[in-house]
Protein backbone atom coordinates (compact mmCIF):
# COMPACT_ATOMS: atom_id res chain seq x y z
CA UNK A 1 0.00 0.00 0.00
CA UNK A 2 2.39 2.52 1.24
CA UNK A 3 4.81 1.10 -1.90
CA UNK A 4 1.52 2.38 -4.63
CA UNK A 5 1.50 5.73 -2.89
CA UNK A 6 4.89 6.39 -3.45
CA UNK A 7 4.36 5.32 -7.36
CA UNK A 8 1.49 7.39 -7.33
CA UNK A 9 3.23 10.85 -6.07
CA UNK A 10 6.25 9.82 -8.05
CA UNK A 11 3.95 9.65 -11.16
CA UNK A 12 2.54 13.42 -10.11
CA UNK A 13 5.50 14.34 -10.04
CA UNK A 14 6.36 14.24 -13.30
CA UNK A 15 3.43 15.20 -14.46
CA UNK A 16 3.75 18.52 -13.16
CA UNK A 17 7.58 18.72 -14.13
CA UNK A 18 6.16 18.22 -17.58
CA UNK A 19 3.02 20.73 -17.73
CA UNK A 20 4.92 24.38 -17.60
CA UNK A 21 1.82 25.63 -16.66
CA UNK A 22 2.32 24.04 -12.97
CA UNK A 23 5.57 24.72 -12.30
CA UNK A 24 4.78 27.36 -9.88
CA UNK A 25 3.55 24.60 -7.88
CA UNK A 26 6.69 23.05 -7.76
CA UNK A 27 8.66 26.38 -7.61
CA UNK A 28 7.28 29.70 -6.38
CA UNK A 29 10.20 31.02 -8.81
CA UNK A 30 8.38 30.09 -11.70
CA UNK A 31 5.88 32.50 -10.95
CA UNK A 32 8.27 35.22 -10.95
CA UNK A 33 8.15 38.60 -12.69
CA UNK A 34 11.29 38.15 -14.97
CA UNK A 35 10.36 34.93 -16.39
CA UNK A 36 11.84 33.48 -19.75
CA UNK A 37 10.70 32.91 -22.50
CA UNK A 38 9.34 35.65 -23.75
CA UNK A 39 8.41 37.02 -26.95
CA UNK A 40 10.35 39.49 -28.87
CA UNK A 41 8.74 42.72 -30.37
CA UNK A 42 11.25 43.85 -32.62
CA UNK A 43 9.52 47.32 -33.50
CA UNK A 44 10.14 47.91 -29.28
CA UNK A 45 13.39 46.63 -28.95
CA UNK A 46 15.99 49.09 -27.91
CA UNK A 47 19.47 49.60 -30.01
CA UNK A 48 22.21 49.38 -27.73
CA UNK A 49 25.74 50.50 -28.33
CA UNK A 50 27.14 48.71 -25.53
CA UNK A 51 26.11 45.09 -26.91
CA UNK A 52 29.48 45.14 -28.27
CA UNK A 53 30.58 41.04 -30.27
CA UNK A 54 31.25 38.59 -28.09
CA UNK A 55 35.05 37.09 -27.75
CA UNK A 56 34.49 33.38 -27.64
CA UNK A 57 37.41 31.50 -26.27
CA UNK A 58 37.86 27.77 -26.67
CA UNK A 59 34.57 27.71 -29.23
CA UNK A 60 36.84 27.03 -32.36
CA UNK A 61 37.53 23.76 -31.63
CA UNK A 62 35.43 21.12 -32.64
CA UNK A 63 33.73 18.56 -29.79
CA UNK A 64 32.10 15.71 -30.18
CA UNK A 65 29.91 14.35 -27.30
CA UNK A 66 27.28 11.81 -26.53
CA UNK A 67 24.07 13.41 -26.42
CA UNK A 68 22.93 13.32 -22.49
CA UNK A 69 18.69 12.40 -22.50
CA UNK A 70 17.89 14.68 -19.35
CA UNK A 71 14.36 13.77 -19.37
CA UNK A 72 13.21 17.25 -20.89
CA UNK A 73 15.51 17.70 -23.30
CA UNK A 74 19.10 16.57 -24.95
CA UNK A 75 22.18 17.73 -23.36
CA UNK A 76 25.37 17.76 -24.07
CA UNK A 77 28.04 18.61 -21.24
CA UNK A 78 30.43 21.09 -22.96
CA UNK A 79 34.50 21.54 -20.92
CA UNK A 80 34.68 25.02 -18.94
CA UNK A 81 37.38 25.91 -21.46
CA UNK A 82 34.78 27.31 -23.67
CA UNK A 83 33.87 30.59 -22.44
CA UNK A 84 32.55 33.87 -23.25
CA UNK A 85 33.14 37.69 -22.59
CA UNK A 86 32.35 41.10 -23.86
CA UNK A 87 28.35 41.94 -25.23
CA UNK A 88 28.77 44.02 -22.03
CA UNK A 89 28.88 40.81 -19.72
CA UNK A 90 30.27 42.34 -16.35
CA UNK A 91 32.28 39.20 -16.23
CA UNK A 92 33.93 36.46 -18.29
CA UNK A 93 31.39 33.17 -18.17
CA UNK A 94 32.32 29.96 -18.86
CA UNK A 95 30.19 26.91 -20.79
CA UNK A 96 28.74 24.41 -19.10
CA UNK A 97 26.30 22.22 -21.57
CA UNK A 98 24.35 22.85 -24.06
CA UNK A 99 20.36 22.04 -25.06
CA UNK A 100 17.73 21.95 -27.03
CA UNK A 101 14.00 22.61 -26.94
CA UNK A 102 11.67 21.69 -30.12
CA UNK A 103 8.03 20.78 -31.67
CA UNK A 104 6.60 17.99 -32.39
CA UNK A 105 6.48 16.22 -35.83
CA UNK A 106 8.31 18.76 -37.65
CA UNK A 107 6.26 21.28 -36.23
CA UNK A 108 7.50 24.81 -34.20
CA UNK A 109 8.68 24.07 -30.62
CA UNK A 110 11.36 27.82 -29.92
CA UNK A 111 10.72 28.90 -26.27
CA UNK A 112 11.45 32.56 -27.81
CA UNK A 113 9.13 34.25 -29.98
CA UNK A 114 9.96 36.69 -32.49
CA UNK A 115 7.11 39.36 -33.61
CA UNK A 116 5.01 36.37 -32.08
CA UNK A 117 7.04 33.71 -34.55
CA UNK A 118 8.36 30.35 -33.05
CA UNK A 119 10.84 28.37 -34.95
CA UNK A 120 11.40 24.57 -35.09
CA UNK A 121 13.89 24.62 -32.84
CA UNK A 122 16.21 26.73 -30.43
CA UNK A 123 19.44 26.04 -28.76
CA UNK A 124 20.21 27.18 -25.66
CA UNK A 125 24.37 27.36 -24.72
CA UNK A 126 24.25 27.62 -21.09
CA UNK A 127 27.13 29.35 -19.64
CA UNK A 128 28.18 30.35 -15.46
CA UNK A 129 30.12 33.19 -14.02
CA UNK A 130 33.96 32.05 -13.95
CA UNK A 131 33.68 31.97 -10.48
CA UNK A 132 31.52 29.62 -9.57
CA UNK A 133 31.38 26.06 -10.14
CA UNK A 134 27.67 24.94 -10.56
CA UNK A 135 24.85 26.54 -11.89
CA UNK A 136 23.13 26.04 -8.32
CA UNK A 137 25.51 28.33 -6.69
CA UNK A 138 25.57 30.78 -10.05
CA UNK A 139 21.62 30.88 -10.36
CA UNK A 140 21.36 32.89 -6.86
CA UNK A 141 23.41 35.55 -8.40
CA UNK A 142 21.24 37.97 -10.95
CA UNK A 143 23.54 37.75 -13.53
CA UNK A 144 25.21 34.79 -12.60
CA UNK A 145 23.89 32.41 -16.12
CA UNK A 146 25.04 33.86 -19.33
CA UNK A 147 22.80 32.14 -22.28
CA UNK A 148 23.14 31.83 -25.84
CA UNK A 149 20.10 30.87 -27.95
CA UNK A 150 20.39 30.30 -31.35
CA UNK A 151 17.12 29.76 -33.50
CA UNK A 152 16.80 26.84 -36.18
CA UNK A 153 14.91 26.96 -39.56
CA UNK A 154 14.64 24.25 -41.61
CA UNK A 155 15.92 24.43 -44.64
CA UNK A 156 15.14 21.56 -47.76
CA UNK A 157 15.00 18.05 -47.89
CA UNK A 158 19.16 17.29 -47.37
CA UNK A 159 19.29 14.16 -46.41
CA UNK A 160 22.68 15.11 -43.87
CA UNK A 161 24.93 12.36 -43.50
CA UNK A 162 24.43 10.07 -40.01
CA UNK A 163 26.06 10.77 -37.28
CA UNK A 164 25.64 9.99 -33.29
CA UNK A 165 27.32 12.50 -31.81
CA UNK A 166 26.57 16.46 -32.36
CA UNK A 167 29.12 18.59 -34.05
CA UNK A 168 29.59 22.88 -33.80
CA UNK A 169 32.24 25.16 -34.41
CA UNK A 170 31.80 28.86 -34.33
CA UNK A 171 34.75 31.46 -35.23
CA UNK A 172 36.12 32.45 -32.19
CA UNK A 173 35.44 36.81 -32.25
CA UNK A 174 32.89 37.13 -34.13
CA UNK A 175 29.04 37.39 -33.85
CA UNK A 176 25.59 38.59 -35.45
CA UNK A 177 23.36 40.69 -34.50
CA UNK A 178 21.77 39.87 -31.13
CA UNK A 179 18.90 40.65 -28.73
CA UNK A 180 19.45 41.15 -24.88
CA UNK A 181 17.18 41.03 -21.49
CA UNK A 182 17.55 39.57 -18.45
CA UNK A 183 15.04 36.75 -17.40
CA UNK A 184 15.23 33.12 -15.96
CA UNK A 185 15.63 29.30 -16.06
CA UNK A 186 12.91 27.96 -18.58
CA UNK A 187 12.83 24.97 -16.31
CA UNK A 188 12.23 24.35 -12.63
CA UNK A 189 13.56 25.85 -10.46
CA UNK A 190 12.86 28.74 -12.92
CA UNK A 191 15.86 31.09 -11.17
CA UNK A 192 15.98 34.57 -12.31
CA UNK A 193 19.48 34.28 -12.98
CA UNK A 194 19.85 34.29 -16.85
CA UNK A 195 22.08 37.35 -18.96
CA UNK A 196 19.86 36.30 -22.22
CA UNK A 197 21.13 37.04 -25.47
CA UNK A 198 19.06 35.99 -28.45
CA UNK A 199 20.82 35.90 -32.36
CA UNK A 200 18.76 37.09 -34.73
CA UNK A 201 19.96 34.81 -37.69
CA UNK A 202 18.92 31.34 -37.67
CA UNK A 203 20.79 28.42 -38.29
CA UNK A 204 20.13 25.82 -41.03
CA UNK A 205 18.57 21.94 -39.96
CA UNK A 206 17.03 19.22 -42.55
CA UNK A 207 13.78 18.05 -41.65
CA UNK A 208 15.51 14.84 -40.95
CA UNK A 209 17.74 16.36 -38.83
CA UNK A 210 14.33 17.67 -36.91
CA UNK A 211 12.21 14.57 -37.30
CA UNK A 212 15.33 12.42 -35.38
CA UNK A 213 14.26 14.62 -32.48
CA UNK A 214 10.93 12.51 -32.25
CA UNK A 215 12.29 9.55 -31.52
CA UNK A 216 13.70 10.21 -28.23
CA UNK A 217 11.13 10.09 -24.76
CA UNK A 218 10.65 11.52 -21.91
CA UNK A 219 11.08 9.52 -18.31
CA UNK A 220 7.73 8.55 -18.14
CA UNK A 221 7.98 6.89 -21.75
CA UNK A 222 5.69 9.27 -23.55
CA UNK A 223 7.63 10.77 -27.08
CA UNK A 224 9.38 13.80 -25.91
CA UNK A 225 8.07 16.54 -28.26
CA UNK A 226 7.25 20.23 -27.59
CA UNK A 227 9.68 20.24 -24.67
CA UNK A 228 9.43 24.16 -24.73
CA UNK A 229 7.84 26.60 -22.17
CA UNK A 230 5.21 28.98 -23.00
CA UNK A 231 6.16 32.90 -23.56
CA UNK A 232 6.01 34.33 -20.17
CA UNK A 233 4.79 38.27 -19.66
CA UNK A 234 7.85 40.84 -19.80
CA UNK A 235 6.14 42.61 -16.94
CA UNK A 236 8.38 46.11 -18.17
CA UNK A 237 11.69 44.22 -18.90
CA UNK A 238 13.36 46.44 -21.66
CA UNK A 239 14.69 43.85 -24.79
CA UNK A 240 17.84 45.18 -26.34
CA UNK A 241 19.40 44.97 -29.58
CA UNK A 242 23.02 45.32 -30.39
CA UNK A 243 22.58 47.13 -33.57
CA UNK A 244 25.17 49.48 -35.41
CA UNK A 245 27.71 46.40 -35.45
CA UNK A 246 26.76 44.79 -38.72
CA UNK A 247 29.93 46.15 -40.78
CA UNK A 248 32.33 44.45 -37.98
CA UNK A 249 30.79 40.66 -37.71
CA UNK A 250 31.67 38.36 -39.91
CA UNK A 251 29.83 34.95 -40.25
CA UNK A 252 28.81 32.47 -37.33
CA UNK A 253 29.84 28.89 -38.41
CA UNK A 254 27.64 26.56 -36.75
CA UNK A 255 27.36 22.83 -37.65
CA UNK A 256 24.87 20.51 -36.22
CA UNK A 257 24.35 17.07 -37.13
CA UNK A 258 22.23 14.82 -35.60
CA UNK A 259 20.51 11.47 -35.78
CA UNK A 260 19.91 8.85 -33.52
ZN1 LIG B 1 16.76 25.76 -22.60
Amino acid sequence: MVNQRRHISGAVYVLLLTAPVLWGLVSQTCNGRSQSPVNIVTSKVLPDERLTPFHFTGYKETFYGSLINTGHSVQLNLPSSIQIKGGNLDDEYKAIQFHLHWGKDGGRGSEHTIDGEKFPMEMHIVHIKEGYDSLAEASKDSTGVAVLGFFFQVLGKHNFKKMSNIQYKFDNTNTKPYFRYNGSLTTPDCAEAVVWTLFESTIPLSRNQLAAFNQLRFYDGQKMVNNYRPVQPLNGRQVYYSSGQLALVSSLLLVVNVSH
